[in-house]
């Protein structure tokens, strides 16, 4: 086979009542890699993502996942991959242990080579594995799905926005368990997520989906280090009558005290923002950086890269 895990070529998606969700998206990802979808609200990630867990028929295109045609080869195909969705669709009559079973079941994983043990001590349930769904917090309820996405052993793993609304310490623990799967196993990883920090530290690669087209698609360092624009936002001990100014700087008042100094870092050092802000006399309690946010780097995006 190639050395791509996915394969996605003319693929297209209009919903019943006319919605276009994916306008023809060519893509694919590497193996073993770890591979990022960003994109706005709306955008098309997760109707992608449920077109590979065979959860929504797509309308036109050809998927190949793992090497398998998804129309020609549907049992193989959906054997390749696990899919963690974005919503928690839990029975809540299960516990854990049980509906890891279940899930094995259904992926026809015969006892013997059944690892309910195993992934359940992988996302930290081990405690948890008599009690039932209903009565497990959000994070355990997500660490579950994380779970149920990995009984069959596939050789991909899809994550649709595992970290929304979760709280640090589990993020750090699925990001250690996802890197943990795609080092040591090999697994090729495809995450969608809002966050841009996040999608800097774990993917080797990105593909930015909006309005149902792929925007841009390149290696993380590529992408984002193309992203020139950084804001400082300093809280001065007094707030000045003037703002500093300066070629290269702009500075702007915000809510709270705060004064927010935007440059750009292939012309502009940090060092240089400071130094004009203490040139103008300000005493400074406290400093911190901005990052870009999603909506910007998109607007940067199509406005300097011809859409891929
Ligand atoms: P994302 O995951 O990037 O936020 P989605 O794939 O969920 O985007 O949605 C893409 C577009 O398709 C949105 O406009 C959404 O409202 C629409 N959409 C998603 N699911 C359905 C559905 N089942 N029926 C009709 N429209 C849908
Ligand atoms: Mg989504």
């Amino acid at each position: 086979m190639s050395d791509d895990a996915i394969r996605i070529e003319g693929l297209r998606k209009t919903y019943a009542g006319g919605k276009q969700a994916l306008k023809g998206i060519d893509l694919n990802v590497p193996q073993g890699s770890i591979f990022g979808l960003l994109g706005p609200n709306g955008a098309g990630k997760s109707t992608l993502i449920n077109i590979l867990a065979g959860l929504v028929v797509k309308t036109a295109g050809k998927v190949s996942i793992w090497g398998w045609d998804q129309d020609r080869n549907p049992r193989q195909s959906r054997a390749s991959i696990g899919v963690m969705p974005q919503e928690l669709n839990l029975d809540p009559f299960f516990t854990p242990r049980g509906a890891l079973e279940v899930q094995a079941g259904l992926y026809g994983v015969p006892k013997r080579d059944r690892r309910t043990e195993e992934i359940l001590e992988l996302v930290g349930l081990e405690d948890k594995a008599e009690a039932y769904a209903r009565t497990l917090s959000g994070g355990m309820r997500r660490r579950l799905l994380l779970g149920k996405a990995l009984v069959h052993h596939p050789h991909i793993l899809v994550l649709d926005e595992p970290t929304a609304g979760v709280d640090i310490e589990l993020r750090q623990m699925l990001w250690r368990n996802v890197r943990r799967l795609n080092r040591e196993r090999g697994m090729t990883i495809i995450l969608t997520t809002h966050y841009l920090e996040e999608a800097e530290e774990m993917c080797d690669e990105i593909a930015i989906i909006n309005h149902g087209e792929v925007a841009a698609r390149d290696s993380t360092a590529n992408l984002l280090g193309n992203i020139d624009a950084k804001t400082l936002v300093i809280t001065p001990e007094t707030m000045p009558d003037t703002l500093p100014e300066a070629p290269g700087i702009k500075a702007e008042k915000r809510d709270g005290g705060l004064i927010a100094l935007s440059y750009r870092a292939r012309e502009t050092t940090a060092e240089d923002v400071l130094g004009l802000v203490r040139a103008h006399g300000i005493s400074l309690r406290d400093v911190r950086t901005e990052q870009a946010d999603l909506e910007d780097v998109f607007l940067e995006l199509t406005r300097s890269r011809p859409a891929a």
